[in-house]
């Protein structure tokens, strides 16, 4: 048997409205004989890009979101597939709740409670962390063990029987995706953590998060993140209109850049030592995020240099900060 190139997953260039007409066009692939299939109505396939019509304009900003199935032939293959279109609502605040809003709830890091409050605080966006179990179910947790037991060498039914701090089980993946996409204001920042059982295993959690993002059509909302690059490369193979930022700290902008990397997510003092690089990814409108800042002193700082995302995990000082200083300019 001869061995098929990994392809990836079919995609849309953006998926979200604001103000114009043009969606985007389709990537990862070559296609041909492109149609829109369901609600055509409020879309068209127009000079190689998914367009709203007049009418699908005004409907996206009553109904805040639209669906679009597309019919395609892609690498010579026929394929349908569902996408889900937003009117641009999301937050205009630097403010990225780290593993949730938790803290002055004193509820446990992400869990589905602290997902919850980052909503109601009007975070811009909301960070997780994301392991894979023994059977390849993606659950939501910090460290690699989950009450003493290492998550990979666990299958997902023998942790479900434990409880987070608050009582809840282990969330998977899928219903902390479901409940973030009950809200167009709170971006969802997805962690993929690293995993010290080889390349393979990093590679295969890294693509059934994509899938599952794709198959609940979570793209608009989802911003990813990782330590690890190969995962964050495998990403891009599998979508490469998704935005991921590096976590390590251990390349430039510039570097970033050549490796179709979208943007940066460093610890605070990579970016004091290297204040030069704050120029250069905006420069390069890179995504340009910030981790963990959490006193005062910190937060003023990259306030002052403008920083689009701030990951805390005191959301409500940030916010507090953020709406006293005066580099805000709306
Ligand atoms: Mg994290």
């Amino acid at each position: 048997m001869f061995a098929t190139a990994q392809t990836g997953l079919s995609g849309l260039s953006n998926y979200i409205y604001n103000g114009k007409a043009v969606i985007g066009e389709l990537v990862n692939g070559s296609y041909e004989k492109v149609q829109v299939h369901t609600a055509r109505d409020l879309f068209s396939w127009k000079n190689n890009l998914l367009q709203l019509t007049t009418k699908g304009q005004q409907e996206i900003q009553r109904r805040k979101e639209l669906s679009v199935t597309l019919k395609f032939v892609r690498n010579g293959k026929n394929e349908q597939k569902q996408f889900r279109i937003l009117n641009d609502a999301f937050h205009r605040n630097p403010v990225i709740a780290h593993r949730g809003a938790w803290k002055r709830l004193a509820t446990a890091e992400n869990s589905l409670a602290s997902l919850a409050e980052a909503i109601r605080l009007n975070c811009a966006g909301t960070e997780f962390d994301v392991h894979f179990t023994k059977d390849d179910s993606l659950v939501i947790n910090h460290d690699a063990d989950f009450k003493g037991k290492a998550i990979e060498e666990h299958t997902f039914a023998a942790l479900a029987n434990e409880r987070l701090a608050n009582g809840e089980s282990l969330p998977t993946l899928r219903a902390y995706l479901e409940a973030g996409m009950q809200q167009y204001g709170t971006r969802l920042i997805v962690e993929i953590k690293p995993t010290d059982k080889g390349p393979e295993r990093a590679a295969l959690r890294a693509r059934k998060t994509v899938e599952l993002i794709h198959n609940l059509g979570a793209q608009a909302w989802v911003n990813y993140i990782s330590f690890d690059y190969e995962i964050l490369l495998e990403v891009k193979k599998m979508d490469p209109a998704a935005k991921v930022q590096y976590l390590s700290g251990t390349k430039s902008p510039d570097e970033l850049i050549r490796d179709g990397i979208t943007g940066l997510d460093y610890h605070y003092s990579v970016f004091e030592n290297h204040e030069d690089w704050i120029a250069m990814a905006k420069k390069n409108q890179q995504v340009l995020n910030v981790w963990t800042v959490n006193d005062e002193k910190k937060i003023r700082y990259f306030l002052l240099h403008q920083f689009p995302m701030i990951t805390t995990n005191e959301p409500e000082l940030l916010f507090e900060l953020f709406k006293a200083s005066p580099s805000v300019s709306q």
